[in-house]
């Protein structure tokens, strides 16, 4: 069967999601945990727009290995310089070069005639020929680019070097037929395309990303761009796990193959989630909360009898295993570390110390700890790396009738230093953010505020995931505890962490 190339770019375009930018460790554990999904491509960022992002880029060139490693960057030559710089000790690595073609990009944006866009994309290519073989080219809002001129464009591009081509729905304005036969008309009137894997890159803006990238595979692209949990700008990118479990499961009708690893689709998706702050909704497909529950009453008679009556995939084909009770207060740190390891989670030694005292504490509050408990606990950990701040206690008064909401938060800084302050707000929540505002002298305006139950039960965990804006910008933060209150001031502190840092870079 031929193979479906997988360009994940949940790094790069997934990162341009509002609010969901992601530290540099952050992005390594995901960029690593990529490659255990057996994705193709990284594209792990944009190296020119930030020294973090550079860094990133830089890193992950270094440490992850398997799949190849791309940097994004316009056709401009320090552009290529840096992305180039970023990106050359990766074993395979990638650049990528876009520029955008349409009228309207043309005209208002870039101020160019279609001779000038040819030759800086010609340029760009060249130019990044002179670093490495692999080149990627985008005509930036092809599917509303007049056709002849993109036929023209991508011929002088593959002429010049490129070696993948990629058509990007930079909008989300096409329709599956229309970008379907678009992809046809590409492959029937560039005399040169055999010399260059075509590829797509799809937006959601009217739903149709993962239905736009199939129609393009079905009319011949190789590979396809996408995210996890198809997040990114706007209303997101097309989503890697739909569109891989729509090679695997309709390969009766596709006859392609992708190197995914599906039984990796949940522990990705849920470190995706846990680390940029973007929920998932529980209507997704593949990885929603109920993507594999069956709530009416015929279908779960007809699931019993016969699961493919109302299953068209089983929920282990995404590494979904049912809940099992596990561990509980008696059990020791060897139990809890062959677990993870049951769990394939890879903790260094200060990781795993935080993980089992953060577990140790659960245990104390809750009976029986299952594998989304563990899973909790270790996204946890993962994202609490540079933490300035850290929360030591916190503390409510609040109630019916006429109670006015109080909170008092004692705060560590880095130096060791516990500041306390008492704030009174609108609610409990709103008392939390003006007491951890007072000790961190930063006003915290709080725009998002969602929380979930990790698992079932009176004594669940609490998942609280927040949006603040500071500096103009969003940044999440996310806190699990039994106590919800705890949580909530949990992901005050996280957001704000994570503000620090976007500061000092
Ligand atoms: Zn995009």
């Amino acid at each position: 069967m031929e193979r479906i190339f997988i360009f994940d770019t949940t790094l790069r375009d997934g990162e341009q999601s509002p609010g969901a930018s992601l530290e540099v460790s952050q992005k390594i554990k995901i960029a690593k945990q990529l490659a255990k999904l057996g994705v193709d491509i990284i594209e792990a960022g944009f190296p020119i727009t930030s020294d973090g992002d550079f860094e990133a880029v830089r890193l992950i060139a270094q440490e992850v290995e398997g799949p190849i490693i791309c940097g994004l960057a316009r056709a401009l030559p320090e552009d290529i310089n840096r992305a180039a710089e970023a990106v050359k000790y990766a074993k395979r690595p990638r650049i990528h070069v876009f520029l955008a073609t349409s009228e309207i990009h043309r005209k208002y944006k870039l101020n160019k005639a279609k001779e000038e866009i040819i030759r800086l994309a010609v340029e760009g290519v060249k130019h990044a020929k002179g670093y490495i073989e692999d080149i990627e080219f985008s005509p930036e809002d092809a599917s509303r680019t007049e056709p002849d001129f993109l036929y023209a464009v991508i011929e002088a591009i593959i002429n010049a070097g490129a070696t993948t081509v990629n058509i990007p729905d930079t909008v989300g304005y096409a329709i599956p037929e229309e970008f379907g036969s678009l992809i046809r008309n590409i492959i029937a009137n560039v005399p040169n395309i055999s010399k260059a894997v075509l590829s797509v890159h799809c937006h959601n803006d009217l739903g149709l990303a993962t239905a736009n990238s199939l129609a393009a595979i079905a009319a011949g692209a190789r590979q396809v761009e996408c995210t996890i949990n198809g997040i990114g700008e706007r209303a997101g990118n097309a989503a890697m796990e739909e569109i891989v479990m729509a090679i695997n499961t309709r390969k009766d009708l596709f006859g392609f193959t992708t190197g995914i690893d599906t039984t990796q689709i949940h522990k990705i998706s849920r470190l995706v989630s846990y680390s940029t702050g973007m929920v998932v909704q529980p209507n997704k497909a593949i990885i929603g909360a109920n993507a594999f529950a069956h709530e009416a009453g015929i279908h779960q008679d007809g699931v019993l009898k016969e699961k493919t009556t109302y299953e068209i995939m089983t929920p282990e084909s995404i590494g979904l295993k049912e809940n099992r009770l596990v561990l509980g207060k008696l059990s020791g740190r060897h139990a809890f570390t062959v677990r993870l390891q049951d769990m394939r989670y890879e903790l260094n030694e200060d990781e795993l110390n935080r993980a089992f005292i953060s577990f140790k504490a659960m245990a104390d509050k809750k009976r029986e700890i299952t594998d989304s408990d563990i899973e909790a606990i270790v996204s946890d950990e993962l994202q609490t790396i540079g933490e300035t701040y850290k929360l030591e206690k916190v503390q409510i008064i609040c109630g019916t009738p006429g109670i006015t909401p109080v909170a008092t938060v004692a705060i560590k800084n880095q130096t060791g230093e516990i500041i306390e302050k008492t704030a009174d707000g609108d609610g409990p929540i709103d008392a939390i953010g003006k007491a951890i505002g007072a000790i961190v002298g930063i006003s915290l305006k709080l725009v998002n505020f969602s929380v979930q139950s990790v698992s079932g039960g009176t004594d669940a965990v609490g998942e609280i995931n927040i949006r603040l804006e500071a500096d103009g910008r969003l940044f999440a933060g996310r806190g699990i505890d039994t106590d919800i209150v705890v949580a909530s001031a949990k992901a005050y502190v996280n957001a704000v962490n994570k503000m620090i840092v976007s500061r000092e870079q």
